[in-house]
């Protein structure tokens, strides 16, 4: 990549080459090369343009995340009103809709498009001559937010649409954002460790995420999109619906390959039920069907009302709930204090699993259902992982049944309760609380923390029981003697437990920092802290101000960490911990090379001492840079066992050469 001309010409290759890997993954759902291939070519592109910033274009795949949040979001008055659909919740229902259509048109063979209805938030999407030029919510349906920064950073909409002649040179589709299950789990989690209120469902998430002003937030978060309409089709030339789906699918749009054409309404209801039954395998909620009068023609015929459009109807399911008795309600005692009653249900069936346990999130929310023991409640399963209480049968209610009254002490320790001003929730203050230090230390092992998997939850009670282990420090001086004590403990897994305790000692210092269970501090914040603090006593010494300077860290992080350091107790653990060996600093603040400073490296072919991941963190530690293709500017090129046509560009463009021996030397400061 000498000359700017081959440059530009490789960036043109990659572009396409990418948007066509896009359009293999999302809209066709087949795609031709790895995770891992795909994100090299991303890489290569990232480099080249780093190098070469004037062939930056906006519609490059490597310019999805803007950098600057915004401040707010335009308005936008749609061209065509995003109408909403009448709803049908039942069979009968959906026949009545038919006939009105019959005595619209006449009674005839009408073929429909039955479309699962996912959940989330209607988005328009607007591009010219094929490029992605604005994204707007339904908002009221005839204005919506201008959010085409965060409509970038969803990985499915394209930017670029593909090169097909059909393709209308100003066209608008219209879809659904939504987050996937997998990641609403997730993001949840994240929420409840730093202490933030989790989401209530994955629609609400999805709507708060399209809010956010920062992109970068939106790119983190893993949104979705499908699909399922074309704002002016018939302009385009497009007859009917199921072809707006096929001709959108061509262009590089994701649609749901879950619709079906179906010929008359028995077949629609086939659908129905067929999905009906199956909505938990979905990695997406769904409420319901949407049914439209597949041809164009007819839907023009058939009109619409002012408020929905005749030729179409949703038909909702409905929602997944079940009654049951509870049996108690228990208080659990969490991580940091935090007291949350759980109603302990008579087991019942709800949606394809077993109930026993509903949140019941906080004690006013019990005084406001009035929920007490013995009542029948209906319970729901949204999206939440733990289904939660809708409220209470009040006619089946028996006799003498009396409020539920929140506890004055700690179920666990005993400690009477506080309730902070201006908080829900009520705490146990004792940092000693045998169930804080048990969720501190099972938090402690967790995978994205510091990943001890041999510290499992009977483990944890049984040493914290034995007052073996306080804190996290106490962990690290444990011996062989002490684990196989234990009940049921083998030899064999308490070498396990050492190793892995001995092996975490090393873990970086955002996992630490995360694992420290700090108030508000998920793992994302923990990274960015460690990144830019890059040791603890650095952070410790840090003031709210400096905390709040790094970009994404909010007020009440900077607080709480402040806070935590000011706090005598948290930094006689800090230096018990360093005095157990673990990492308190960020790679990377180990002395920079001066070999390596600067310089650029290449990896090709396989080293046997260590993974290529392991050799670029090793280079990067020394202050050198690691990129996928080799240019001139590139210092040398390493070369393992097997190596690709790198090693033979390199010797083209007469860049030095090196081997596995001689990266150790440069490693060891050579
Ligand atoms: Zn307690």
């Amino acid at each position: 990549m000498s000359t700017r001309a081959a440059a530009e010409e490789r960036v043109r290759w990659l572009r396409e080459e990418i948007r066509r890997h896009e359009h293999l993954y999302y809209a066709l759902n087949r795609p031709e090369i790895s995770d891992q291939a795909y994100d090299d070519l991303e890489r290569e592109l990232r480099d080249i343009e780093a190098r070469f910033p004037d062939l930056v274009t906006p519609d490059s795949p490597t310019q999805r995340v803007g950098e600057t949040p915004s401040e707010e979001f335009p308005t936008f008055v749609h061209r065509v009103r995003m109408l909403s659909l009448d709803n049908t919740y039942s069979e009968d229902e959906l026949r009545e809709f038919e006939a009105r259509v019959f005595r619209a048109i006449g009674e005839q063979e009408i073929a429909y498009t039955a479309e699962l209805k996912v959940d989330g938030l209607s988005m328009a999407l607007h591009y010219e001559d094929r490029r992605l030029v604005r994204a707007v919510t339904r908002g009221d349906g005839v204005r919506g937010d201008d959010v085409t920064a965060n409509a970038r950073a969803i990985r499915s909409v394209p930017l670029v649409l593909r090169d097909e002649a059909d393709v209308p040179p100003t066209l608008e589709v219209r879809g659904e954002v939504y987050l996937p299950r997998s990641r609403f789990g997730e993001i949840n989690r994240e929420r409840e460790e730093a202490g933030e209120e989790p989401f209530a469902n994955p629609r609400n998430s999805a709507a708060g995420t399209i809010k956010s002003l920062d992109p970068r937030v939106v790119a983190g978060r893993g949104l979705d999109i499908l699909l399922y309409s074309i704002a002016d089709a018939r302009a385009a030339g497009v007859r009917s619906q199921w072809e707006a789906l096929e001709r959108m699918r061509a262009w590089g749009l994701r649609t749901n390959p879950a619709s079906r054409r179906c010929q008359g309404l028995e077949e629609v209801l086939v659908f129905c039920r067929e999905w009906q039954g199956k909505r938990d395998e979905l990695e997406y909620e769904i409420d319901g069907v949407v049914v439209k009068v597949d041809d164009f023609a007819l839907q023009e015929e058939l009109g619409a009302t002012s408020k929905f459009p005749r030729w179409a109807i949703a038909f909702k399911y409905p929602a997944e709930q079940a009654t049951t008795i509870v049996r108690s309600i228990d208080v659990q005692v969490g991580r940091t204090g935090k007291l949350t009653p759980v109603a302990i249900l008579e087991p019942v069936s709800l949606a394809g699993s077993t109930v026993s346990r509903a949140t019941l999130h906080n004690e006013e929310e019990i005084a406001r259902k009035d929920v007490r023991v013995l009542d029948t409640v209906l319970i729901e399963k949204g999206g939440e992982v733990i289904p939660k209480v809708v409220g209470v049968v009040a006619e089946a209610r028996p006799k003498g049944t009396r409020p539920w009254t929140p506890p004055e002490t700690c179920p666990v320790c005993d400690e009477p309760v506080v309730r902070p001003e201006g908080e829900v929730d009520r705490r146990c203050p004792n940092v000693s609380c045998p169930a804080q230090i048990e969720e501190r230390l099972k938090h402690f092992a967790r995978r994205t923390a510091m990943d001890i998997e041999g510290l499992g939850d009977s483990l944890v009670a049984q040493l914290v029981e034995r007052e073996l282990v306080r804190d996290y420090a106490d962990l690290y001086a444990l011996d062989l003697d002490d684990v196989v004590a234990l009940e049921r403990m083998a030899e064999k897994s308490a070498r396990n437990l050492l190793e892995q305790l001995e092996r975490s000692r090393s873990r970086e210092l955002r996992h630490l920092l995360f694992g420290l269970g700090i108030r508000h501090v998920g793992e994302r914040a923990a990274q960015l802290l460690a990144r830019h603090f890059r040791s603890l006593d650095a952070l410790a010494a840090a003031s709210v101000e400096e905390m709040e300077a790094v970009h994404e860290i909010g007020p009440i992080v900077a607080q709480s960490v402040h806070d935590w350091f000011r706090d005598p107790a948290n930094r006689r653990l800090v230096e018990r911990l360093k005095e157990a060996g673990l990492r308190t600093e960020e790679e990377g603040t180990a002395p920079v090379s001066p070999v390596l400073q600067g310089q650029q490296f290449v990896l090709t072919g396989t080293l046997d001492s260590m993974t290529r991941e392991e050799a670029k963190a090793a280079i990067e530690a020394r202050g050198g840079r690691v990129t996928s293709s080799v240019s001139k500017k590139t210092s040398a090129v390493i070369v393992g066992r097997d190596p690709g046509s790198k090693a033979d560009k390199a010797r083209g463009l007469g860049v030095r050469l090196i081997d596995e021996e001689g990266l150790s030397a440069l490693l060891a400061g050579d």
